[in-house]
C-alpha cells in the first residue's frame, strides 16, 4: 500500500522546508522530498540558501572583512597586530562547519514537529501522486492532498564561458577556492557577484567585474547604486560596465576572456573566473507529461498571487516561481500556501518583500525608489541621512553610505526605505515594519530611537523628510 499524506512537498530548501514544519504545526500529515547529498554522500536539507547560498556566502563575507579590519582598519583604533595572514582552508573549513549544523538542524527541526523526510527525486504524476526515486534506484508511489512543488532554482550557465568547475566556476565553486586567485574575473555585477567578488578581493585577489549592461545595481535606488559604484570601486573592484562577455578560452591554469564593450572587443586574462549571471528554476524531471501543472514562457511553474498552480490542491512556491529569488520570499510564501490549505485567508505582502546585498558597506532597501515612483507620477519628499553625521557610525570606524527615506508627499505614508551603510540589512527591516503598518515619515520621526544607535540614522532621515532633521542641514524647510 502506498504512503499517503496531507501535504507532500518536494524540496527542502527554504521555501519547501518551512512549509513542511508549519504544515505539521497546524496538524497535517506531512512528507518532504529532498535529494541534495554533501560531500559525504549523506542527505543534507536546506536546499541552496543553507548549503550554497545564503549562508556560505555570509560566512565567507564575515572571515573576509575580519581579516581585512586586522589588517588595514585595526590600527586606526591603536591595535597593533603585525602581520595578518588568512587560512583560506581554515576560512573555507569554518563555513563547512555552520553548513552542517544548520542543515542537521533542519532535520532535527523535522524530527520535533514530525516531518517525514523522505530522500530522493519527487516528480508529480497525474492525480496529486508523487513519484519517489530513492538513491537506491526504487521508486515508491505517494498520494497526497495538497503538494507543494519547492525545486528551487540553479546557475545560470552562457555558451561564452562553460564551468569546468576548476578555471571557470559558478557560485558553488566560488565558495569553495583553496587559495586565493591572483587574477579573478566575475561575469555579472548582480548581488551574487558582487558579494563573491568582494569576499576575494579582501584576500588579495585582483578583481575583475564585467557587466554587460550600462547602468550598475539597476533595482537599486540610483543614489544608492551610485554611491555602491564609487565605494566598491575604491575598495579595488574593478567594475567594467557595458562589458558583455562573448568568449572564453582555458589555457592550462588560466582563462582568456573575450567581452565587448563601448571601444569593440577586449580580451583579458583571469586565474579563476565567476559565471554569477543569473538562476533559473530548476524544473527537471519534476513535472509528469499529464501532471497538468503549465510552466510560464519564462520556465517558472505558473502560479496566481497565491501560489496555486493550474492543478486544485497543487502549489509551487520559492525560486521555481515568479517573483524574487529570496529565501525570506520562499519561506513566507511556503507559511502562506499552508495557512491557506487549512483554509486561512492568509495573503503575502509582495510589496515589502526587502532586498540586501551583503557587501561593505551593506546595501539594503524596501518598497519602491525614487526613479519608479517619479515614473509612476507620484510626488514624494525624500529625506536623507549621512552616516559620516552619525556618532555611533564615527565610533565604530565605518562612516560610510546614509539612509533614505521616501514619503508621499500628499499623505506622508514612507513608500520606500533605502540604505547603504553599516547594518543596513537591520535598519531596513525597520522600515518595513513601519511600512507594514503604514507608517508615515512622521510617526518615524515622533519615535523615540535609543542613542547612540546607527538606528537613528534611520530616525534622522524621516525626520529631514519634512525639513525637521536635527543633526545635518536640512534640504527641504519646513
Ligand atoms: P532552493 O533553496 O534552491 O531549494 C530547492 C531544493 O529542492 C534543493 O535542495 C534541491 O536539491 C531540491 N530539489 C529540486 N528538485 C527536486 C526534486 N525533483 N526532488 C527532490 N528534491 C528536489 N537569498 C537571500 O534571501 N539572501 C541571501 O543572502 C542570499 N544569498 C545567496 C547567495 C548565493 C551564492 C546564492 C546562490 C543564492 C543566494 N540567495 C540568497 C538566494 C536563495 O538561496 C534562494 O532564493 C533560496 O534558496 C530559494 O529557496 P527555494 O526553497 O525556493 O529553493
Ligand atoms: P543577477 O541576475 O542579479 O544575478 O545579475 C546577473 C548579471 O549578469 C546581470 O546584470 C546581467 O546583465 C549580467 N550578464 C548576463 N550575461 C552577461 C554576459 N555575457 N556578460 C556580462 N554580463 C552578463
Amino acid at each position: 500500500m502506498s504512503q499517503k499524506f496531507d501535504v507532500v512537498v518536494i524540496g527542502a530548501g527554504p521555501g519547501g522546508y518551512v512549509a513542511a514544519i508549519k504544515a505539521a504545526q497546524l496538524g497535517l500529515s506531512t512528507a518532504c522530498i529532498e535529494k541534495y547529498t554533501d560531500k559525504e554522500g549523506k542527505l543534507a536539507l536546506g536546499g541552496t540558501c543553507l548549503n550554497v547560498g545564503c549562508i556560505p556566502s555570509k560566512a565567507l563575507l564575515d572571515s573576509s572583512w575580519k581579516y581585512h579590519e586586522a589588517k588595514d582598519a585595526f590600527a586606526i583604533h591603536g591595535i597593533t597586530t603585525g602581520d595578518v595572514n588568512m587560512d583560506v582552508p581554515a576560512m573555507v573549513g569554518r563555513k563547512a562547519n555552520i553548513v552542517k549544523n544548520l542543515t542537521s538542524g533542519v532535520a532535527t527541526l523535522f524530527k520535533a514537529n514530525g516531518v517525514t523526510s523522505l530522500q530522493g527525486h519527487g516528480k508529480l504524476l497525474a492525480g496529486k501522486r508523487v513519484e519517489l526515486t530513492k538513491p537506491d534506484g526504487s521508486v515508491e508511489i505517494i498520494e497526497a492532498e495538497n503538494v507543494i512543488l519547492a525545486s528551487g532554482s540553479r546557475p545560470i550557465d552562457i555558451p561564452p564561458a562553460p564551468v569546468d568547475n576548476n578555471v571557470i566556476v559558478d557560485s558553488t565553486g566560488a565558495l569553495e577556492f583553496q587559495t586565493v586567485p591572483k587574477r579573478l574575473g566575475v561575469i555579472g555585477a548582480g548581488v551574487i557577484g558582487l558579494e563573491l567578488g568582494s569576499v576575494w578581493s579582501r584576500l588579495g585577489a585582483q578583481v575583475t567585474v564585467l557587466e554587460a549592461l550600462d547602468t550598475f545595481l539597476m533595482a537599486a535606488d540610483t543614489a544608492v547604486s551610485k554611491e555602491a559604484y564609487k565605494t566598491l570601486t575604491k575598495q579595488g573592484l574593478d567594475i567594467k560596465l557595458g562589458a558583455r562577455v562573448t568568449g572564453s578560452k582555458v589555457n592550462g591554469d588560466e582563462v582568456v576572456v573575450t567581452y565587448t564593450d563601448a571601444n569593440g572587443e577586449q580580451t583579458i586574462t583571469f586565474d579563476k573566473l565567476i559565471v554569477a549571471v543569473g538562476r533559473r528554476p530548476v524544473t527537471t524531471e519534476l513535472l509528469a507529461a499529464d501532471s497538468g501543472v503549465t510552466i510560464d514562457e519564462r520556465g517558472f511553474v505558473f502560479v496566481d498571487d497565491h501560489c496555486a498552480t493550474s492543478v486544485p490542491g497543487v502549489y509551487a512556491i520559492g525560486d521555481v516561481v515568479r517573483g524574487m529569488m529570496l529565501a525570506h520570499k520562499a519561506s513566507e510564501e511556503g507559511i502562506m500556501v499552508v495557512e491557506r490549505i487549512k483554509g486561512h485567508k492568509t495573503e503575502m505582502n509582495y510589496d515589502l518583500i526587502p532586498s540586501v546585498i551583503y557587501t561593505h558597506p551593506e546595501i539594503a532597501w524596501v518598497g519602491k525608489t525614487e526613479q519608479a515612483l517619479k515614473a509612476e507620477g507620484v510626488e514624494v519628499n525624500v529625506g536623507t541621512f549621512p552616516f559620516a553625521a552619525s556618532g555611533r557610525a564615527m565610533a565604530a570606524n565605518d562612516t560610510g553610505g546614509f539612509v533614505k527615506v521616501i514619503a508621499d508627499a500628499k499623505t506622508d505614508r514612507v513608500l520606500g526605505v533605502h540604505v547603504i551603510g553599516p547594518s543596513a540589512a537591520e535598519l531596513v527591516q525597520q522600515g518595513a515594519i513601519g511600512m507594514e503598518f503604514g507608517t508615515s515619515a512622521e510617526d518615524l520621526g515622533m519615535m523615540v530611537f535609543s542613542h547612540p544607535t546607527l538606528s537613528e540614522a534611520l530616525h534622522e532621515a524621516a525626520l529631514a523628510v519634512n525639513g525637521g532633521a536635527i543633526h545635518v542641514a536640512n534640504r527641504k524647510k519646513r
